[in-house]
């Protein structure tokens, strides 16, 4: 399984950026989050108009999921016209949710046009035609409703926390897996607001610890903010074999 990190940006763009992206291959292509600048940055990687299979979104905030729009029109009009359609696995609801941002950014069946929509359950195993099986876990993020990811191929497992508040929820997300990707957008928790909604590097390290995950990647990470010394820091371009 390789993790390739197409964006890693917070809600607003590090310098030169994507924000959420994450393209885990073996066997398939599945792309966790598609927020706006994975769409270039796909295209840079693959040349012409990105091949995955399956894409999984994690919430609505839009640095999670902007680059789907785009997507649609190069699809319809542009490079990607002809080049299949791809699994867009959404949280629950997600079809009608989407079916509304169509209506009012397009037409109301845009999406379905580029893409094979679904609806995920919450806690229940999906198997994607990327050939992993992912769980969504769901994680508090503010008010939103938003998950928490589990990949696996059934020999290696990857752990994504989207965005997400300290929770207990996020050591079942990470649970023994290879590797844990996990959102550290705060310099001190107590700036965040109230519910919570991000976490800080030692919130992410303490999800991590109880864990027994075997390693820990930090993302969603304001260039403002650099990792403190001995904790690795994502990057748009990182690949990680596990
Ligand atoms: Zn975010
Ligand atoms: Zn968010």
């Amino acid at each position: 399984m390789r993790l390739t990190v197409v964006g890693s940006s917070p809600a607003w763009h590090n310098p030169g950026g994507a924000q959420s992206g994450y393209l885990v291959e073996g066997p398939g292509r599945l792309l966790l989050d598609c927020g706006a600048g994975v769409l270039a940055k796909l295209r840079s990687m693959n040349g012409g108009w990105p091949l995955v299979d399956s894409i999984v979104i994690t919430h609505w905030h839009l640095d999670h999921w902007g680059d789907l729009v785009p997507w649609v029109w190069g699809n319809m009009v542009g490079p990607g016209k002809g080049k299949g359609k791809p699994e867009l696995w959404l949280p629950p609801q997600g079809r009608a949710r989407i079916r509304d941002f169509g209506s009012r950014l397009g037409w109301e069946d845009m999406f379905e046009t580029t893409f094979d929509v679904r609806d995920y359950e919450e806690a229940i195993p999906f198997q994607t035609e990327a050939g992993l099986e992912v769980l969504a876990i769901r994680l508090p993020h503010y008010t939103l409703r938003t998950y928490g990811l589990r990949v696996t191929n059934g020999a290696h497992t990857l752990a994504y926390s989207g965005d997400s508040g300290p929770d207990e929820r996020l050591t079942q997300v990470a649970r023994d897996a290879d590797l844990f990707v996990c959102e550290a957008t705060l310099e001190r928790g107590e700036l965040d607001g109230s519910p919570r909604g991000h976490l800080s590097v030692d919130e992410a390290v303490a999800a991590f610890d109880a864990s027994g995950a075997a390693r820990l990647l930090l993302t969603h990470r304001p260039d403002e903010l650099p990792a403190p010394d001995g904790y690795e820091l994502a990057y748009d371009g990182l690949v990680i074999d596990l």
